[in-house]
């Protein structure tokens, strides 16, 4: 076990080498060849140059070996600092026992030979090393050691000089950029009658006109020079005393261009710590004009400050003055809640200092509007409608701190500010206060009512230019609340307006679509795969849509129509356009073998299939065509008919009535259960495709993308005798996987893209799947 011993002196010795600023700097050529040099006159391979810190030996340079740093009580170096006048030299490392199993010399590189002499600082502590090495054992003689002591003190003055260096140029900057004028006076002879100006800054400079090499030529270079000679002459006769050294004067002077300064001066002289000699005199200069100004300035400030108080105490009663008298135009006269032009008002303060970041608090804009008020207004009459706004006024203001702003923005529409929120938290929660303000019925005297809000919230951002804005991204908001089933509570977020301008834009582009009959359908084969030859069964209907914009895929104006509730006239009219589409073929087609006609499947969306007129649409449509309704099949997916179980189990029913197939679409993305699949009693299951091939038209696998899945709803299906079609099949391989798991059809890519509807291109996908003939286009 290796001890670390310390020097006595450690503390001030580690100051003194974290004053040489040297530890981690980088190679420097001119301390490497010191280093050189040394290997060189002790004639050994290796020569280091090492500064022993609190916790490591670090060396600055090395000769034949490669700079790096030891563990402090590995090091010999920590050794040899302990005698900070004597080298140490060890002859045989193994020989000495307190070196014999470090490591560096029991193993690699195995020492043997080590010569150090300590590195001296100014302040007499031992940093550090100059030492040699060698991995053979001889001795060394005394001229060498000599050499390696004199070679140390000169490394040593080059680092001395360089921090002296250092903070010569730190002092000069402070010089440079001080304020006061600063002057340095070079005291050369011991009677110091020779004295000149070394140095002045430009404070100096500004302050007198004169530049440094023209300084004594000036009236307050020449007073300063004769400043400098007398406390020179003081110091040498009588010596020094310390604080008493500095001289403060105050003068007059004429500067370069003729005015008078008025300067206060303090000088200092700076003796050789070496001789005892007075050497320089620093003198400061200050501006005492300057000074006077601003110290009447800042007396002239606080006579200002005074009266503005006064100011702003009248402008303040002035301002409540007026506002009494604004109150009537500034607030509601019902509800005596401020109105919408106040509300902006203080919303454009916070706005304001939401973007000047004044303060770190958020704001947060609420927005709510009672749900179905008019209805109550109707029925009840405006006397209680009136009550009722008069009431909720009050549950709002009572629900919110005083710094907050009520106000009613439009007849049944309340808005609020909240200033001085902290965090999203907060800000959930005090929108909460404004939605639990609902629960409680409204005593409107004569009766209790019941009525929700539909409230939205916006956080006040800096990004925000108008107070329009947060209003907007409030009012958006509180939309979607309203439409996400009432009295409900919805925070503004990027995504609501990408919905919000996404229906607004489609809109008034989809109406007009249907106007001009930019929508058509394309139809995919469906085909058999129970039977070898792959027989075409029949189609999906697809929608498209040709806007004048181009083909917008169905995956983005499907939710819009949805959206906007176009869906139901849109879903009629692609009913009706397949329904036609299927009669047309039925008509084309001959079939032999009593081989059924082919069947069509039509997508019915959620809102198209809940609307209370969808069964009288299949009916007219079915009607209209008058195709077989054993041919049609609806497609709808598990969410629809999960979202309201009881409607979806009667529209179903009175569907089965008519003799209208029904698949249940995109089967293992929602989450219906066996036992609704059983109530539901559907005619097939279609796998959604991410099972199947998982991806956009480029299958991520050869095989099925999770055949587990696959395989669990095939067998479920077929327990249920439920038939289950694959959607999506784009390789070979899956189609294989999928005839060996007993699928029973499939529709995809590797049979065929969705086609136009002309019957030529249909006939031509018939021929390319069904190599029987038991059914046939007539020509038209
Ligand atoms: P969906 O009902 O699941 O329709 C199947 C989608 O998969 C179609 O996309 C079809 O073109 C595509 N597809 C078919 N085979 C493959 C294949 O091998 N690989 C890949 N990657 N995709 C294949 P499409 O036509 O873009 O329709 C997307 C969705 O839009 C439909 O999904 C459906 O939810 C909706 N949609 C389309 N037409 C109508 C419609 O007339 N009414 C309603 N309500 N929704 C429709
Ligand atoms: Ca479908
Ligand atoms: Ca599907």
């Amino acid at each position: 076990m290796i001890a670390l011993e310390v020097p006595s002196d450690e503390s001030a010795r580690l100051a003194a080498l974290r004053a040489l600023d040297i530890l981690d700097t980088p190679p420097e050529p001119e301390i490497d060849a010191v280093v050189r040099l040394a290997a060189s006159f002790c004639n050994t391979p290796y020569a280091m140059l090492v500064l022993v810190d609190a916790d490591r030996a670090w060396t600055k340079a090395s000769f034949g070996l490669p700079n790096a740093e030891a563990p402090r009580e590995l090091s010999f170096c920590s050794t040899t600092i302990l005698t900070p006048h004597a080298p140490m030299i060890v002859t045989d490392a193994t020989r000495d026992e307190r070196f014999a199993d470090n490591p560096y010399v029991a193993g690699e590189p195995g020492f043997r030979f080590y010569a150090g002499v300590p590195l001296i600082a100014e302040s007499g502590h031992a940093v550090g090393t100059l030492c040699a090495l060698d991995t053979v054992a001889h001795a060394i003689e005394p001229y060498q050691i000599e050499a390696l002591e004199v070679t140390a003190r000169y490394v040593m003055m080059l680092l001395a000089k360089r921090s002296v260096e250092a903070r010569l140029r730190l002092l000069e900057l402070v010089a440079v950029h001080a304020s006061d004028g600063v002057v340095i006076m070079d005291i050369d002879s011991a009677a110091a009658q020779t004295c000149r100006i070394a140095y002045v800054n430009d404070a100096f400079t500004n302050l007198t006109g004169y530049a440094e090499g023209e300084a004594d030529r000036g009236e307050l270079g020449r007073t300063l020079l004769d400043l400098a000679r007398e406390q020179s002459r003081r110091v040498e006769f009588v010596g020094r005393d310390g604080e008493g050294d500095t001289i403060i004067e105050a003068v007059t002077a004429r500067r370069k261009d003729g005015d008078i300064a008025e300067v206060e001066i303090s000088l200092s002289p700076v003796v050789s710590r070496d001789t005892g000699r007075m050497e320089y005199v620093v003198a400061i200069l200050r501006d005492a004009a300057e000074r006077k100004r601003v110290l009447k300035e800042s007396a002239r400030t606080e006579a200002v400050a005074l009266a503005n108080t006064a100011l702003q105490h009248e402008i303040v009663e002035r301002r409540r003055a007026e506002e009494r008298l604004s109150h009537a135009a500034s607030h509601d006269e019902l509800t005596g809640l401020p109105n919408r032009t106040y509300f902006k008002e203080c919303l454009e303060r916070s706005l304001q200092s939401v973007r000047e970041a004044k303060r770190s608090r958020m704001s947060v804009v609420v927005f709510a509007d009672l749900d179905r008020f008019k209805k109550i207004n109707d029925s009840l009459g405006h006397l209680m409608g009136d009550r009722l706004l008069v009431a909720v006024a009050g549950r709002l203001r009572s629900a919110v701190r005083n710094s907050d702003v009520v106000a009613r923005f439009a007849g049944d529409e309340f808005t609020v500010l909240f200033n001085g929120v902290r965090d999203n938290a907060e800000a959930a929660n005090v929108v909460n206060r404004i939605t639990r303000a609902f629960r409680e019925p409204f005593d409107l005297e004569t009766d209790d009512v019941f009525i929700t809000a539909s409230i939205g919230a916006a956080i006040v951002q800096p990004s925000y230019s108008s107070v329009d804005e947060v209003l907007r991204d409030a009012d958006i908001a509180m939309f979607a609340a309203k439409e996400s089933g009432r009295a409900r509570t919805q925070f503004f977020n990027q995504e609501l307006t990408h919905r919000f301008f996404a229906v607004a834009d489609f809109e008034g582009s989809l109406f007009g679509a249907l106007q001009n009959r930019e929508f058509r359908l394309v139809y995919q084969p469906i085909v058999s795969l129970s039977r070898a030859n792959l027989p075409l069964q029949g189609f999906e209907a697809l929608a498209r849509w040709r806007s004048v914009n181009g083909e917008i895929p169905p995956t983005r104006f499907i939710p819009a129509a949805e959206e906007t509730g176009l869906i139901v006239p849109l879903g009629e009219w692609l009913l009706n356009e397949a329904c036609q589409r299927l009669a047309t073929w039925h008509a084309q087609v001959t079939t032999s073998g009593g081989v059924a006609l082919p069947t069509l499947s039509v997508n019915v969306s959620a809102k198209q299939f809940v609307s209370s007129h969808f069964i009288e649409q299949v009916d007219r449509a079915i009607a209209n065509s008058g195709v077989s309704p054993a041919s049609l099949a609806l497609e709808l997916t598990e969410t629809t008919l999960m979202e309201n179980v009881e409607r979806a189990q009667t529209v179903l029913a009175s569907l089965r009535e008519r003799g209208v197939k029904i698949h249940l679409d995109d089967f293992g993305t929602g989450y219906c259960s066996f036992g609704y699949l059983r109530r539901f009693s559907v005619d097939s299951l279609k796998i959604d495709r991410s099972f199947v091939s998982g991806g956009d038209g480029t299958a991520v696998s050869e095989g099925l993308a999770d055949p587990d899945i696959v395989k669990a709803i095939i067998s479920l299906a077929h327990s249920l005798r439920i038939e289950v079609i694959a959607e999506g099949i784009e390789t070979e391989t899956q189609r294989r996987e999928l005839v060996a798991l007993g699928c029973d059809a499939g529709q995809g890519y590797l049979f065929s893209r969705p086609l136009e509807s002309s019957s030529e291109s249909l006939e031509r996908a018939r021929s390319a799947m069904a190599n029987d003939a038991s059914w046939n286009w007539k020509a038209s």
